[in-house]
């Protein structure tokens, strides 16, 4: 189970905090299986930093200007997250038969790539060549009167200590 905290940077942060469904840098919750065999498949890349390392930027070479990059990413938050929801669908796609690699770059990897390198994107004041690197604060959220919106009582977040309470009995 993925464990969260309210603040949500700090866990972001946290490299094996579980697993790349809905959380940061882990692996992959459920791992597909081959219907023939039953066995669970075997991840092409170990970790998160060897799928970015060894796949994505060998593959992944634009000229840098205007462009932001950070040899930090595994630092960003969103870059975590992006980079993250991009390897677990390549895990699943690769398997898939084509076009299903050619769907995976251009629904998954060229959108967060463009996303995470765009000026006004997370690395904006990074510089990967000059080995700057700085992380962008959470935008600020006021908290709105209780009451003002619906809440899930089941929720894993945010719902109320009694149905949890109930799901134990
Ligand atoms: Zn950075």
């Amino acid at each position: 189970m993925v464990k969260r905290n309210p603040t949500g940077e700090n866990e972001a942060l946290t490299a094996n905090s579980g697993g790349v469904s809905g959380s940061f840098g882990g692996q992959p919750d459920s791992v597909p299986t081959d219907d023939d065999a039953q066995e669970p498949v075997r991840l092409r890349f170990a970790s998160l930093p060897l799928f970015v390392e060894s796949y994505v930027l060998p593959n992944w070479r634009h000229p840098t200007n205007g462009i932001a990059w950070c040899g930090r990413w595994w630092e960003h938050a969103e870059a975590i997250t992006r980079l993250s929801a991009c390897w677990e669908a390549f895990e699943v796609m690769r398997r898939e038969p084509a076009p299903a690699l050619s769907v995976w770059w251009r629904d998954h990897l060229d959108v967060h790539m463009a996303a995470l390198t765009r000026e006004s994107g997370p690395f904006k004041q990074c510089d990967a060549e000059r080995g700057m690197h700085r992380q962008q604060p959470i935008w600020s959220n006021v908290q709105p009167p209780a009451g003002l919106f619906p809440v899930d009582d089941d929720a894993e977040i945010g719902g109320r200590p009694a149905a949890q309470t109930k799901e134990t009995r």
